[in-house]
């Protein structure tokens, strides 16, 4: 035990030292960037576009994509297993994506009105999930704000469960208990619903009940303490903004149970796990089938996309006009043709091969290494993402999480970046992505970059 406490000590002292190097090398290769970030400040708030795209030390302005690869201003080229945040199963400039989008943008688009591809999507998405009626939107946050509506209609009750410390998009609705910090969430055992971000209305959290991942026997008290009051649960069947943390053998299994007996809902948010876990997502890589599915990110093939699905019984209610599920860019042709194409020509089964194998070059790499230089951490993987994840414990949900200490995340981020690999910034929090288009080559890259990150902690 002292021994574990003085070596993560030392750890720590050297990953001061390793952050502080690398910071300073990466900026002497971000100088480009760095113009466009001063420029960018004159006239983009933050001199960015999206919050999620400040990182530290600076942001990486990109210039184009091809395959596996990425390319920023400064002309340094990366593997990229960022992905956009998971989006980029199809990888960059896909052929058959550039193809669709091509012949759909010569014939218009946009009208308001829809165009054949969204038939084909909506059919395969019924074949991929199991469910038989579906909508589209353009983003993550619309399909989870529509899938806590559905659920609100559907029971005439106002309560929704939510996993704590879980994203689910930037609605009101699932803006509670995100990355709420000790001592505002409460006690593990009762936490406290608390609003996410500033501007969120207090009823938001008034109306959520937020509950451990991993624990069935909150979720029984929560439907105990308020009888016939919750209209369903939303979670991610593997919580991705936490790391990667799965669900325990009869989890989904139990809320699939409970959520029934209380005349209550169950949707899968699987913005993240649709269509990179399996064909059919969390779902069928669990078998456990929800009433709502949330997707986004991947289906779009790189072109922003949301879509709901659902049970005959809650999709009824868009179809009866109940529930006004609307937009003007829903089912925009230029999507629906990258999406359609994503779907029926690129993520086939020979992709789901692609993701497994070169997730074991991955796996079986970074095990490796972590064993040799005795890291603490662990790897987990499904489909085409995975992470190590830096603890000596297992992660099972939002507060093992908040123990884990970033500097080891961070400082692998930058030996990455620094050998050539793109991963997503926020380390601790994110996963890397494969893509059909990434190479065992590319992958090998990575493990590369562990060893040099896992040796360097080690001199
Ligand atoms: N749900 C999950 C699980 C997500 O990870 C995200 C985005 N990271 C969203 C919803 C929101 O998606 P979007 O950013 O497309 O609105």
């Amino acid at each position: 035990m002292a021994m574990t406490a003085d070596r993560t000590e030392r750890d720590l002292a050297r990953l001061d030292e390793l952050i502080a190097q690398k910071e300073a090398e990466f900026l002497a290769t971000q100088r480009k960037s760095g113009e466009m970030l001063e420029r960018a400040r004159g006239s983009l708030a933050g001199g960015v576009i999206s919050n999620w795209q400040i990182s530290k030390p600076q942001p990486i302005w990109i210039t184009h994509g091809k395959g596996s690869r990425i390319w920023d201003v400064d002309g340094n080229e990366y593997v990229d297993l960022h992905n956009g945040y998971g989006v980029m199963a199809v990888g960059h400039a896909h052929p058959k994506i550039v193809e669709a989008v091509s012949n759909r943008i010569s014939l218009g688009s946009h009208f308001a009105q829809p165009t054949p591809d969204s038939i084909a999507v909506a059919e395969n998405l019924k074949k991929r999930f199991g469910l038989p009626k579906w909508r589209f939107g353009n983003s993550g946050t619309e399909s989870t704000m529509d899938a806590v509506h559905l659920m609100r209609v559907a029971t005439g009750r106002w309560k929704i469960l939510k996993v704590e410390g879980t994203y689910h998009g930037h609605s009101d609705v699932v803006q509670v208990s995100v990355y709420n910090e000790p001592p505002e969430i409460g006690p593990a055992d009762r936490p406290i619903a608390q609003v996410a971000a500033a501007g969120v209305l207090p009823a938001a959290a008034e109306n959520a009940i937020v509950v451990p991942f991993n624990d069935l026997d909150q979720v029984e008290r929560a439907f105990r303490e308020h009888p016939d009051e919750i209209a369903g649960m939303i979670l991610e069947p593997i919580v991705m903004n936490i790391g990667m943390v799965l669900p325990e053998p009869g989890y989904l299994e139990g809320l699939r149970e409970i959520t029934r007996r209380h005349g209550a809902l169950l949707a899968f948010d699987e913005v993240k796990t649709g269509l990179t876990m399996a064909p059919g997502g969390a779902t069928e890589y669990f078998g456990v089938t929800p009433d709502i599915v949330c997707l986004a990110k991947a289906l779009g093939g790189g072109l922003p996309c949301g879509a709901v699905g659902g049970s005959e019984e809650v999709m009824s209610l868009i179809a009866e006009g109940e529930y006004e599920q609307v937009g003007t860019f829903n089912g925009n042709p230029l999507t629906m043709a990258a999406a359609r194409a994503t779907v029926t020509q690129v993520l086939d089964d020979s992709a789901y091969e692609h993701f497994a194998n070169l997730r074991q070059i991955m796996v079986e790499g970074c095990e490796r290494v972590l064993r040799e230089y005795d890291l603490p951490g662990y790897v987990t993987a499904v489909g085409a993402k995975g992470i190590v994840t830096f603890s000596r414990n297992k992660i099972r949900n939002y507060r093992d999480f908040l123990q884990e200490d970033a500097r080891y995340s961070h400082a692998h981020w930058l030996f990455q970046l620094l050998g050539g690999v793109f991963l997503p910034p926020w380390g601790k929090a994110e996963q890397w992505m494969v893509s059909v288009q990434h190479s065992p080559a590319d992958v090998q890259r990575f493990i590369d970059n562990f060893q040099t990150f896992a040796e360097a902690v080690r001199s």
